[in-house]
Order: C-alpha cells, then sequence, then structure tokens
C-alpha cells in the first residue's frame, strides 16, 4: 500500500527499531501485511515500569503550569501532522478518514483543555470544628499510570489520559491496541519531538509498550503502576478490574456499549435520522457509543423504519469502500473475526426478525472485510440484542409508552450512551432521568462526544470516567490536611479531652 510508506517515512522513520516477528500488523483495507512487530519482553517491561516511576519522582516537582507548557507543545505539533497522523489511523484501523481527522482533532482538544486544567487543579478550603485550625483537602501527582488502549480510538484514548497525566504531574505507560500499534508508536514520535526541546520533562515521561494481553498483564499486576486505565471490551475489563483491586491499585475502566435512541411521537425527524445513521453505520459501527438499539414510538414506526431502510439501502449501493477516498461514508471491519461476530448475531436474531436489511459482505474482492450495515426489525427486545455486537447491526423496534420503553433501555447490562429524539420538554427531563446511562442526550445521537464533558458509562461499560469534567481527580491522590496555628494545648476532634 502505497501510502503507508509514504506516511511511515514522515511518521515512523524508526521503525525498523521495532521490527520483529511477534506481532504482524495488518491492514483492514485489503488485508494486506504492513510490517511485523516485535514484541517487548518481561524483562524490557519491567525496566520501562522502573524508569517511569523514576520519571514520575522527578515530574511531580515541576510546576503545573509548566508540565501544562508541555502539553500545549504537544498540541500545537499535533496540529503541525494531524493529516499525517490521520492517514495513519485510517490505514491501520480502517475509519473513514474524515473521522481519522476528527480523532486526531479529539487529541489536540484534550491538549487544550489540560493545559486550562495545569493552573486549575483546585482543592477546597474545610472549616475546622476547632479554633486556629485550618483544614485543606490537596491534590498531589498519583504516580506512573498504565493505558490500555483500544483499536477503534488507537490515538484519542491515550490522549484523553496521557494529557490530564501529564498536567497532574504522573508519567505514563502506554499499551496500545494490538491490532494498531503503529499508531502508537507514532504518537510515541511526536512526543518525543516536543520532548527533545523541553529540559524539564524527564527521560521515560511517556512509555510505549508493545504487545497484546500478556503485555498489558503485566503492567495491571505491577504495584509500582497505581492507575491503570483499560479501554476495551468488558471481556477485558472483568479480568483488568478484580486484578487491580487485589492489589489495591485504582482502576479506570472505559468499557463496552450498548446504545439506544428513543423516537417519541413529537420527534423531528430531520433531526433523528442523521443522528440514527452516524450512531448506526458511522465508524463501520466500531464506536463504543455506535447506536445499536432504536425504539420507535408505534405511531411514527412504520414511517421511520421504511426511511431508514431506503437510506440504508443507498449507503450500500455507493457509500462503501476504501476510507481513505472522501467520498466513502463506512470502512472495513477491522478484521475477519469482527465480521464473523457481525454474521453470528444476525443468525441469532434472524427466527425473531420481521427484516433484515443489509448484513452481507461487499466488496470482498479488496480482501477486506466490509459489510453493508445490518439493521433489523423486531417486534420486542429479544435477550439475542443484550449483547455488544462491534459492527453495523442495529435493531429497530416499536414502543408504546415512555415508561415502559425506557425499563426496557435500561434492561441491558451496559450503561454508556442513550439519547431521545423529542420537542416535548418534559419527555426530554424524564429521559435524562431515568436513563442509567453514563450520557444522555437530546435531539442528539448516542455517538460521538465532546472532550469537555466526563466520557464513560455505568454497569458493564466500567464506571470510569474520562477527558472533561473532572475527569483529572482520577490522575491524582487526594490528601486532607489539618494544620493548628494556635499556641496553646491542640484541642481533639469531636471535643474529647485526654489529660495526662
Ligand atoms: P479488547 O478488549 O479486545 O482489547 C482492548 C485492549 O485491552 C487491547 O490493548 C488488549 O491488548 C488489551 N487486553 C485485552 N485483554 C487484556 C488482559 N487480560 N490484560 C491486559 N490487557 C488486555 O477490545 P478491542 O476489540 O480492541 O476494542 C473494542 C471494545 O472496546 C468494544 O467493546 C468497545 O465498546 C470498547 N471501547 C470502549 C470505549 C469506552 O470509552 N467505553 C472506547 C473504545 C472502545
Amino acid at each position: 500500500m502505497s501510502q503507508f510508506a509514504d506516511v511511515v517515512n514522515k511518521l515512523i522513520p524508526n521503525l525498523s527499531e521495532f521490527a520483529g516477528n511477534d506481532l504482524p500488523v495488518h491492514t483492514p483495507i485489503d488485508g494486506s501485511l504492513l510490517t511485523t512487530l516485535r514484541c517487548h519482553t518481561s524483562i524490557e517491561i519491567d525496566a520501562l515500569i522502573a524508569q517511569s516511576q523514576t520519571a514520575f519522582k522527578a515530574w511531580r516537582l515541576i510546576p503545573a503550569p509548566r508540565r501544562g507548557e508541555l502539553v500545549r507543545q504537544l498540541g500545537n505539533k499535533l496540529r503541525e501532522r494531524k493529516e499525517d497522523l490521520a492517514q495513519l489511523v485510517t490505514l491501520e484501523c480502517g475509519k473513514i478518514i474524515e473521522e481519522g481527522r476528527g480523532e486526531v482533532q479529539e487529541m489536540i482538544d484534550i491538549c487544550d483543555f489540560a493545559v486550562g486544567l495545569s493552573r486549575q487543579l483546585y482543592g477546597l478550603t474545610i472549616q475546622s470544628e476547632r479554633a486556629n485550625h485550618t483544614m485543606q483537602e490537596n491534590w498531589h501527582p498519583l504516580g506512573p499510570v498504565g493505558i490500555i488502549s483500544a483499536f477503534n480510538f488507537p490515538v484519542a484514548v491515550w490522549s484523553w489520559n496521557a494529557a490530564l497525566a501529564f498536567v497532574c504531574g504522573d508519567s505514563t505507560i502506554w499499551k496500545p491496541s494490538e491490532k494498531t500499534p503503529l499508531t502508537g508508536i507514532a504518537v510515541q514520535n511526536i512526543l518525543n519531538e516536543v520532548l527533545a526541546d523541553f529540559p524539564d520533562a524527564p527521560a521515560g515521561l511517556s512509555q510505549l509498550i508493545i504487545g497484546r494481553a500478556a503485555e498489558g498483564n503485566q503492567m495491571v499486576e505491577d504495584t509500582r503502576v497505581p492507575l491503570i486505565s483499560a479501554t476495551g471490551s468488558t471481556r477485558m475489563g472483568r479480568i483488568v478490574g478484580p486484578k487491580v483491586a487485589a492489589r489495591f491499585g485504582k482502576s479506570l475502566l472505559e468499557l463496552g456499549g450498548n446504545n439506544a435512541i428513543i423516537v417519541t411521537p413529537s420527534a423531528d425527524l430531520d433531526v433523528a435520522l442523521p443522528s440514527i445513521l452516524f450512531g448506526s453505520v458511522g465508524t463501520a459501527g466500531q464506536r463504543c457509543t455506535s447506536t445499536r438499539r432504536v425504539f420507535v414510538h408505534q405511531s411514527r414506526f412504520d414511517q421511520l423504519f421504511e426511511t431508514l431502510k431506503s437510506a440504508y439501502l443507498q449507503i450500500g449501493a455507493s457509500k462503501i469502500g476504501n476510507p481513505l477516498e472522501a467520498s466513502t461514508l463506512v470502512g472495513p471491519l477491522i478484521d475477519e473475526e469482527a465480521f464473523t461476530c457481525m454474521q453470528n448475531a444476525i443468525e441469532a436474531i434472524r427466527p425473531h426478525a420481521t427484516e433484515v436489511v443489509g448484513g452481507e459482505r461487499v466488496l470482498s474482492e479488496t480482501g477486506g472485510y466490509y459489510a453493508h450495515p445490518a439493521l433489523v426489525k423486531i417486534n420486542h427486545h429479544h435477550e439475542a440484542i443484550h449483547h455488544e455486537t462491534f459492527a453495523p447491526l442495529t435493531y429497530v423496534m416499536p414502543y408504546s409508552s415512555l415508561e415502559e420503553v425506557l425499563e426496557v433501555h435500561n434492561s441491558v447490562p451496559q450503561g454508556l450512551s442513550s439519547a431521545i429524539m423529542t420537542t416535548d420538554l418534559r419527555e426530554a427531563e424524564y429521559f435524562k432521568q431515568n436513563s442509567d446511562c453514563g450520557i444522555a442526550n437530546v435531539n442528539i445521537g448516542t455517538s460521538g462526544a465532546e472532550i469537555g464533558g466526563a466520557f464513560g458509562g455505568e454497569k458493564e461499560t466500567g464506571g470510569g470516567r474520562e477527558s472533561g469534567s473532572d475527569s483529572w481527580r482520577a490522575y491524582m491522590r487526594r490528601q486532607t490536611s489539618t494544620t493548628y496555628h494556635g499556641t496553646q494545648k491542640p484541642a481533639l476532634a469531636q471535643g474529647i479531652t485526654f489529660d495526662v
């Protein structure tokens, strides 16, 4: 693939340093082998963690606004490299180039956010019950942050974590997905360019581990890494969460979703339709926030399903293809396994469905796994749709009352993103109060979030919050401090007397 050589020259001229026989890296665009990498050994990972600890001890002493300056420069470097990095994201994970650019923009946005934060990281003053006592709540740097990321956001997830961790005074160790290690190397190179001219930053501030689950697991089990921020499947979180808890570490889990849009009788369909379409077929259904379920009020069900169906057929006719081409809206699935999962899910629901549109493999001559997005019409919320299928597969079903549909909406094990399409203020507020998800949007789809809000979800989605709002607190440790500045014998709390 000619674009690959070009983008590697620009972003990873040192690729040979990572060469080996352990990890083949394919592009989902045509399935071809891009390169084969070496995984880090256990001894090397041990040394990387030790270096990260040493780097942390130096970095925590640098004033936070100065740490923010590093992140400001990283944001600027990403602006310079945006187009090249977006190309590599598209080549390696297959999302369309427009979304590749959006992913890099998200990195830039979180850098900007973190720079401002570096002059905040506010604590509290608390009123003491005792005279001449002052109480404070202070936030201190935490330590090396272990970042495990998924293939579908190969670079943004690192930046959500790293930009905050750096301003908070932490070092980072990143294990990108084994399906997208090249974007990881490229990002580390971009950061290295900034670090080269930033003498305040200690060596080893940002470490990269190339490997699979086993290499990530070494970090998960290491007590020198106080926070593991892990993004990926619920299956992964079920393993990682208890392991980190068993050593009394902190984990920030960002796991699978099963996101739904509710279309009410008052919905404006000009607003609802683009949101359903982007959420369902955008990123080829490979976002944690992709729309998996659409509940449509029975009064509008037939009309909406037919409109969606014709949009799906139109997409199938001309909008699936090479994600590097500007006219493409749906790129490939990451690999054959993802396509097989999609087929299995379609076959599981088919006996219960009244209609299935799409779902078949297309463009097989390319060697990539391209799927016609699938739209499934069903009458009832079936058990088979309680699972997340990481592909463009959307179930559409009717409902009759908002109270009842929210019960059904919340009955799945995941709790990431949800949306309602309504022009009725009361319905909107009822929905926000009753959706059990971390994200509840009104007249905005489930997919895609701005970095300013805290991002994450409940239940099997893991409960973690990343990115905006006060998510930075996960990267610091909280300390309550009481100071006595009187001259008499200090008083005890709760009025306890202890006279010797
Ligand atoms: P995955 O769980 O297969 O892998 C994710 C990462 O975890 C990879 O780096 C992998 O090597 C690592 N990993 C897997 N098992 C591990 C273990 N036992 N110990 C340590 N590391 C381990 O997920 P994926 O297929 O790359 O990504 C898709 C999934 O990620 C979907 O379920 C999607 O919903 C989820 N996701 C969630 C969010 C979110 O913010 N909630 C964001 C993106 C993706």
